[in-house]
């Protein structure tokens, strides 16, 4: 069996007595071991302050770093003296050193040597090279790292891990190289750096130990586990990986779900996939699409590879690859919504058929479950802000449209909200998108999940409506989405509380 990959933390901790409080934090959290960075120390260490550091990691991996400008370091004094202090944490009983690649061979006694080279601005144009460069040198360990700008970089980081005769350690920095880092384990990497805390990154894209522990499943992860991810700009806060992984975890399945930011635009989401399906050893088996690349998802999947509804509604928000690398593409944002409002009204989805529905708002979600609305014979009205866009999409799909402040003269049964109207940090927070609640309305959904109760809910549940959260449509998505991908039933009262408890903040 290859040797496990070790979770290591990086300290750039301003003191001795800061670092060792660190170590023992990190550790806690669930290191393997820990990389002291000498040169956020301002001074260098005396003989005892290092014995004391290394000692303190109690017999787990230490690292010692002492990183001079040049590579992305704070060290600037003189190379003489910083060799000098590596080879003194050799003597002292550092497991590892981290030397430079333009350091000249030394003789380093016990030490095992980890030769490293950074490239903070790009992906370095002859890689390929300088890895076999790194791969003929005598150190232990060579540790690549260069910054990301589309988790296809990421990918190429892969490529070296996987290339690697010697132990390889290979980073793509930035949010984009995520990737990298959290999948680290199951492509055979020697180490994968993390941060003690949020705030204390060593290096752009530092996830904490504690997000790769319990979010992404360090432990979990092996060659065998199969990869998914959400596609989207921005990701950094998409629930998405918590909700999916949580789901992996309560069900066993050997599965890891990563965030991808790809930047807005086509051939960004075309770079990707291209990339993506050319390595067919990475497992991929699905990925989630949200904003703004939903319907650069349709097209690339194609709409033979969708179901009707998919083409109608002009975006997907799944992609499924199989073993073979074919692709298809699904749409469970529609079936979440009309899930969450027919389980709310105890009715089968052909039950909506006749049924008169005010829908508020004329955006993607809109356009989804107004689409499975009519597929579903539903009389729709559509009120929007901008009469011209609910003018157009109500003429797509057999609706009529009204402005936004003539909802509250609906005769409709059934209300749903698509607007952002109430949503957690928008600047209508706290309010509802309408004046008064129509007088025939019976149930009040609002597709907003955060937060769970909007206002327009709580003044839906006084009236005596049947009220459906958002959040129960974005579970359903989610579910939908690991069902469609592993087969197995969804466990939707994890994924549920996993939502709950991060909207709640704890
Ligand atoms: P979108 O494409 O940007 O559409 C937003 C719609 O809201 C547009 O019709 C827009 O009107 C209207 N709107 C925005 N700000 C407004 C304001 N201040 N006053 C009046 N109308 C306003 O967004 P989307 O993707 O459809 O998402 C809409 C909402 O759906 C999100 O905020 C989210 O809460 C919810 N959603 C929930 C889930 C879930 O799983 N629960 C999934 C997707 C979306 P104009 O046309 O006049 O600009």
């Amino acid at each position: 069996m290859p040797p496990k990959t070790l979770l290591i933390c990086s300290l750039c901790s301003g003191d001795v007595e800061a670092m060792r409080r660190d170590i023992a934090a990190a550790l806690t959290a669930g290191a393997d071991g820990v990389e002291l960075r000498l040169d956020s120390l301002g001074e260098p260490p005396s003989d005892e302050e290092l014995r004391g550091l290394i000692d303190s990691a109690g017999g787990k991996t230490v690292v010692v770093t002492y990183r001079p400008r040049r590579e992305g370091g704070q060290y600037d004094g003189d190379e003489e003296t910083r060799l000098e202090v590596l080879h003194r944490a050799v003597r002292l009983g550092a497991e590892y050193i981290d030397v430079e690649y333009d350091v000249p061979s030394a003789n380093w006694a016990d030490a095992k040597i980890i030769v490293s080279r950074h490239d903070f601005r790009r992906v370095p144009e002859d890689l390929g090279r300088m890895a076999a460069e790194m791969e003929s040198s005598s150190a232990d360990v060579k540790k690549i790292a260069f910054m990301s700008f589309g988790p296809e970089d990421a990918l190429r980081a892969l490529d070296l891990l996987r290339a690697g005769r010697k132990p390889t350690v290979a980073l793509a920095m930035g949010e984009a190289g995520a990737l990298s880092r959290i999948a680290a384990g199951k492509f055979g990497a020697s180490c994968s750096y993390a941060a003690g805390a949020s705030g204390g990154e060593a290096a752009p894209g530092q996830l904490t130990v504690s997000e790769l522990k319990q979010m992404y499943r360090w432990d979990a992860v092996g060659a065998e586990t199969r990869l998914f991810g959400v596609i989207g700009c921005p990701v950094a806060h998409s629930m998405s990986p918590a909700i999916h992984n949580t789901a992996f975890d309560a069900t066993g399945y050997d599965g890891l779900y990563v965030p991808l930011r790809i930047e807005p635009g086509r051939d960004n989401f075309l770079r990707f996939m291209d990339a993506l399906l050319s390595r067919p050893w990475t497992d991929w088996r699905g990925l989630s699409v949200t904003i703004p690349h939903k319907e650069h998802a349709l097209e690339y999947v194609g709409s033979d590879g969708c179901d009707e509804l998919c083409s109608r509604i002009g975006a997907i928000n799944t992609i499924t690859i199989d073993s073979g690398g074919s692709l298809r593409g699904d749409n469970t944002d529609y079936a979440a919504a009309l899930d969450a409002l027919c389980a709310a009204m105890r009715i089968e989805r052909q039950e909506l058929s006749g049924k008169k529905l005010a829908v508020l708002g004329a955006g993607g979600a809109s356009r989804a479950i107004v689409a499975a609305l009519a597929h579903y014979g539903a009389e729709v009205v559509i009120y929007n802000r901008t009469l011209s866009r609910a003018e157009q999409l109500a003429g797509e799909f057999g609706a009529s449209a009204k402005p936004l402040d003539a909802a509250g003269d609906s005769d409709a049964e059934i209300l749903i909200n698509c607007t952002p109207i109430g949503m957690h940090s928008h600047d209508r927070a706290g309010q509802s998108p309408l004046a008064k609640l129509p007088g025939d309305v019976k149930v009040v959904f609002d597709t907003i999940y955060n937060p769970p109760e909007t206002p327009l809910l709580a003044e839906a549940r006084d009236a005596g409506c049947t009220c459906v959260s958002g959040l129960e449509m974005f579970v359903n998505q989610a579910a939908g989405q690991f069902e469609i991908w592993t087969g197995q039933s969804a466990p939707r009262d994890a994924m549920r509380e996993v939502v709950v408890a991060r909207l709640s903040g704890t």
